[in-house]
């Protein structure tokens, strides 16, 4: 294959792309982890952003696309304290009234479980005009680089999003298990790895099968990318063997099975398909 890497003086496709204006702020996904997974609009703003303000999760390499720019770190690691939401929102009002290009990357999307809607709101409130760039969402993207396609039509209509915490850091009790266990076919969870054990508890309890498949994807995207096949009666051990830590996404349904066709990143390193019909359909996947 013909391979022409990319620089920082490649030139973006021919577009009519967006100026990062002073005294604005470009909210941006930067996706799941894999740097190839960024939008062509957040690189176009990494490349004219004068601050890049980042959170966790953002990979160095998304970083080193903005050498011209000042990085601020806004996340949890390493263990020091979190910047509080508050002052992260008015840390970037004051970028862009100080008429910086302020570029806010944030993983994921960043609007999904990601308070970028508060954050776009903070900025309105303060006359700062905003530009929303989404990414590819842990959920979605992490789920595919895992091969689990997060609806399939032998398996769900429908799929729910969970937070496995609330504001305060519990399991939210806003959430109505039993309608979500009953009513989806598939549920995603993010940031579920802390009250994994309530959170399975619930859902067996409201009537999902302790056979239930699940999957574990963690550091998804990237390099340490772990993926953990299990089911709803043995996720707490399986994860605790494995030790298994966070970011993860967590993704309970039959399209964890799907896994065992399409790991087309164990393929990739010559591992066979271990069934080419998970799902028992016994009809080829191209006939109607
Ligand atoms: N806005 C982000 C989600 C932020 S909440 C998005 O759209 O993806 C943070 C949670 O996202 C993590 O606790 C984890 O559940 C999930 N997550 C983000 N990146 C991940 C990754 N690379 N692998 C697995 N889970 C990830």
């Amino acid at each position: 294959m013909h391979k022409e890497p990319m620089n920082s003086d490649t030139p973006l496709p021919a577009l009519d792309w967006p100026v990062l204006e002073p005294g604005w702020v470009w909210l941006c996904g930067a996706g799941p982890g894999d740097p190839g997974l960024l939008t062509l609009h957040a690189l176009n703003a990494l490349r004219q952003a004068d601050v890049v303000i980042y959170d966790a999760l953002v990979q160095e390499a998304i970083l080193s696309w903005a050498p011209q720019a000042q990085h601020i770190y806004a996340g949890k690691r390493g263990g020091k304290p979190s910047a509080k939401q508050r002052d992260i929102s008015l840390q970037l009002v004051d970028l862009a009234k100080e008429g910086k290009r302020v570029l806010r990357l944030k993983g994921g999307d960043p609007f999904v479980f990601g308070r970028g809607g508060e954050e776009a709101q903070t900025l309105v409130q303060h006359n700062v005009p905003v530009r929303i760039i989404p990414g590819i969402s842990a959920g979605i993207g992490g789920l595919a680089y895992a091969g689990i396609p997060v609806t399939h039509r032998d398996v769900n209509q429908s799929v729910t999003f969970v937070t496995g915490h609330d504001q305060s850091g519990q399991t939210p009790s806003a959430l109505d298990w039993t309608a979500i266990s009953k009513g989806s076919q598939v549920i995603v969870i993010y940031m579920g790895m802390k009250h994994i054990a309530q959170i399975t508890a619930k859902l067996v309890a409201a009537g999902r099968p302790l056979s239930e498949p699940v999957a574990v994807v963690t550091t998804a995207t990237t390099p340490q990318q772990q993926v953990l096949e299990t089911t709803l009666g043995t996720i707490v051990d399986d994860i605790a063997k494995a030790e298994l830590e966070p970011p993860a996404i967590i993704c309970v349904g039959k399209s964890v099975l799907m896994r065992q066709v399409l790991d087309w990143q164990g393929q990739a390193n010559g591992d066979a398909p271990r069934n080419l019909d998970p799902l028992g359909r016994g009809r080829p996947a191209e006939s109607a």
